[in-house]
């Protein structure tokens, strides 16, 4: 897809937040260091739009983007980074959790892998939690430049048998280095998203 227009709408932490409309929706997950930054910014052409508030340290919030007028892509703050507090953690789930089982425009969820290693526990635990409330899921496999092509079969495999990735989800080998995937991994949200 052309993008020709993404800008942030909110930045939010409870269903009040949210934007009003019907605009489909997209959220993007990921452990954090995966590349989930590098990918918004490059699906959508732009240097620096996702960025730094969804680092550690940061106010931990639901950052909605609205792209070309037609759908919402939703960042969701990175896990797994081993110093944040119990509490933060805590409010973190209840955050993910309270948006995944509410919000009625969520069409799927991109769920962002590092491709060079198995997924993590925490990885496994979202696609867990996301499959138990039948989210349709997008693997995004990140950093596809950093393995040689010789090797990319293998490791794909390894992440879908260790997601137990279900025949029904889709797994996007992408590098935002290079644009590998982008187009396809457009044509999935795009088709997720009924345009
Ligand atoms: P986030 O914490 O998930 O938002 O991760 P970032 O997008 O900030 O990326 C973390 C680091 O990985 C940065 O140094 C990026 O430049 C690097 N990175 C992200 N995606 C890629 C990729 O596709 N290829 C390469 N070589 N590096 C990447």
């Amino acid at each position: 897809m052309k993008v020709t227009s993404s800008e942030i709408v909110i930045s939010a932490v409870k269903p009040a937040q949210y934007p009003e409309g019907n605009l489909p929706e997209i959220a993007l997950a990921g452990r954090s260091n995966v590349g989930k930054s590098s990918f918004i910014n490059k699906m959508l052409g732009r240097k620096s739009l996702a960025r730094t508030s969804s680092k550690p340290g940061k106010t931990q919030t639901l950052n909605f983007f609205i792209i070309n007028e037609i759908l919402h892509f939703v960042d969701v703050p990175g896990y797994g980074y081993a110093k944040v507090s119990k509490k933060e953690r805590e409010a973190w789930g209840k955050m993910i959790e309270t948006y995944i089982t509410t919000r009625d425009q969520l069409r799927a969820v991109v769920l962002l892998i590092d491709v060079r290693h198995p997924p993590t526990k925490d990885d496994v635990l979202m696609y867990d939690f996301l499959k138990h409330y039948d989210i349709p899921t997008i693997i995004v496999a990140t950093k596809a430049d950093k393995i040689p092509k010789s090797k990319w079969q293998k490791h794909i495999k390894v992440i879908k048998d260790t997601l137990q990735l279900e025949a029904s989800d889709s797994l996007v080998l992408f590098s935002s280095e290079t644009g590998q995937g982008k187009n396809e991994a457009w044509r999935i949200i795009l088709d997720y998203s009924g345009k």
